[in-house]
């Protein structure tokens, strides 16, 4: 079948791609651990996502899921989810954020900065944003609050700018974040979202220590613009 002369089997298996449903996947690992080209990656009790350019289709990842998360789909399927390159960018988004937050964390600035364990939360924000927007329990109207933020988390070019300032440009997007989950958290059932964070600590918790040092972290009159905006 592979020597095909047309090359119909390949484009039939080329069409084909292997997809992890992201509101099913307990995020185990087991793929990862069974793939044998190293076409997924991830990490436990986060995320895990399949590479297509590396993935061969060889199926081996839908039979090591016990949670029936993964899944074949046409390239016809594909076709009819246009969203699906916005969200392989915002994972590759959040894949980046965390390697180079953490990396500057570790750095002498980052070590001196005073809000730094707040920019260490900001992926796990970024995530919980991302899922809770793709929830069929959230309702719209706060989808598309919620889809403004992550937007915003995503320029570079926003009122503390990550361009110029490097990772401490991503405060405000962590205030901002922390005061549309807390609005968020008190319009639907916490539970819905608490499924989607990943910090150390609960959810609730550090959305109310951040949003205590917002205003000394952004100053006072950039907290007020950021709040104003979101209204
Ligand atoms: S189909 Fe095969 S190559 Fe592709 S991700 Fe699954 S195990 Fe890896
Ligand atoms: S094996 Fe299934 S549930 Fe576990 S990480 Fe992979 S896709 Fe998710």
């Amino acid at each position: 079948m592979e020597d095909c002369k047309k090359g119909v089997y390949q484009q039939r298996r080329e069409s084909r791609r292997y997809f992890i449903n992201e509101d099913v996947c307990k995020a185990c690992g087991a793929c990862f651990a069974a793939c044998p080209h190293k076409a997924i990656s991830g990490e436990k009790g986060k995320f895990y996502q399949i590479i297509n350019t590396r993935c061969r289709r060889c199926g081996i990842c839908k039979k090591a899921c016990k949670h029936d998360a993964i899944a074949l789909s046409t390239a016809a399927i594909r076709m009819l989810k246009p969203q699906e390159n916005m969200e392989n960018y915002k994972k590759d988004f959040y894949q980046k954020l965390r390697s180079n937050i953490s990396k500057w964390a570790n750095s002498k600035k980052g070590k001196k900065y005073k809000w730094a364990q707040y920019l260490l939360i900001a992926p796990d924000l970024f995530h919980a944003l991302c899922r809770s927007v793709l929830d069929k329990d959230v309702p719209l109207y706060e989808k598309t609050k919620l889809s403004l933020v992550i937007a915003y988390f995503i320029s570079p070019l926003d009122l503390i700018s990550e361009m110029i300032m490097g990772p401490v440009g991503y405060i405000d997007d962590v205030a901002l974040a922390a005061y549309a989950l807390n609005i968020l958290l008190n319009n639907i059932d916490p539970q819905i979202i608490a499924r989607y964070w990943a910090g150390d600590e609960a959810l609730l918790k550090t959305i109310r220590r951040i949003l205590a040092d917002a205003e000394m972290m952004v100053t006072s009159g950039m907290w007020r613009k950021i709040k104003k905006a979101f209204r």
